[in-house]
């Protein structure tokens, strides 16, 4: 949430609740769960002296990695930019394309990777995660029922009007560019080493992108109670295993609930941006999360 959205959810009268408080982040590296900043005492002191390293100028061209690489190093870039990047985009960070993702409103040229660093950090001020009590849920409701008079369901569209504007999923758009998102909702044994962080992000080798611990992220989730993102549908016993083997711990699932998003999120890589670019703009506009970012925040404020 940015101070513009916090005007416009005044507006719906809807309250957003903040996440709660100084809890971990992990990842999962190298098989061992290790917590921010993510790189040991031997790894930290190499990244300072990089910091001052000139930034790449042929941003359009790069992929995240191509950027980050001489900053982080291809290991780093794979076992923690990776992660990072599963937990938003479900994409590993060499397929997703550095302007799609990353804020280039800065001036590359003779600048290094600290003073970058400073400009992502100050875009960040005042920007929270938020939702809203029972759940993100709450504003499609809240919308559907301002606008409940301009809808109309399963209508045969046969000719737009000028200046229509299309808004179907990205899956229709770029087809084969998507990734598959699977979300499993579980109440499962509480798991200890998770306790008092958000969860855990994977780099997706072994399929799970992320485990988000609901209960701790927002305090009227159901005790205890996860998601785990993943790139494949996973059974309930697929699943307690995983867990059990992951956590050296006996986890049983007492509930279990899976939602499945195949072709659910763009991918952002070049080819997205040339797709958006075929499509016929003369008469229609397309809105949606293929067009700009992936987050709400990004589709809200592109209406503002
Ligand atoms: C599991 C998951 C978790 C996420 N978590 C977050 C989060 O925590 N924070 C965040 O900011 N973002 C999150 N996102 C991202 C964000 O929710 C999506 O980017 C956003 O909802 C996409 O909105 P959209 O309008 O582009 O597409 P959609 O939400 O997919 O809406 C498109 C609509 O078009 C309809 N449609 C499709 N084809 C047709 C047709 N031919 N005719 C009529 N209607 C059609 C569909 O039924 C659908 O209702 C998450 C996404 C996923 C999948």
């Amino acid at each position: 949430m940015t101070p513009k959205l916090k005007q416009f959810f005044s507006e719906l009268e809807l309250t957003p609740i903040a996440t709660n408080k100084n809890l971990k982040r992990f990842i999962y590296k190298n098989d061992t769960i290790v917590s921010f900043p993510f790189l040991n005492k031997f790894e930290l002191p190499g990244l300072v002296f990089k910091l001052l390293k000139k930034c790449p100028t042929n941003i359009e061209a790069m992929s995240v990695k191509d950027f980050w690489t001489p900053l982080l190093g291809e290991k780093n870039c794979s076992n923690i930019l990776t992660p990072i990047l599963n937990g938003i985009y479900a994409t590993p960070c060499e397929q997703l394309k550095f302007s799609d993702v990353f804020n280039t409103d800065f001036s590359f040229k003779d600048q290094n990777y600290f003073t970058y660093l400073k400009f992502l950090k100050s875009k960040m001020n005042d920007v929270k995660s938020v939702s809203f009590e029972a759940g993100m849920e709450q504003l499609p409701i809240k919308l559907g029922s301002i606008l409940k008079d301009h809808i109309s369901l399963n209508n045969e569209q046969v000719s737009f009007p000028p200046n229509s504007l299309i808004c179907i999923d990205s899956s229709n758009i770029l087809k084969n560019g998507n990734a598959d998102i699977y979300s499993h909702s579980i109440m499962s044994t509480s798991i200890q080493r998770l306790n008092g962080s958000y969860g855990i992000l994977f780099s997706g080798r072994k399929n799970i992108l992320g485990i988000l611990c609901n209960h701790q992220i927002f305090s009227f989730n159901q005790d205890p109670s996860y998601t785990i993102m993943s790139k494949v549908l996973l059974s309930k016993p697929e699943l307690t295993k995983i867990l059990s083997q992951l956590f050296k711990q006996n986890i049983s699932i007492s509930h279990y609930q899976v939602s499945q998003w195949p072709s659910g999120l763009p991918l952002y890589n070049h080819s997205r941006q040339d797709k958006i670019r075929t499509l016929n703009l003369k008469e229609y506009a397309y809105f949606g999360n293929y067009t700009s970012g992936i987050s709400l925040r990004s589709l809200i404020e592109q209406t503002l």
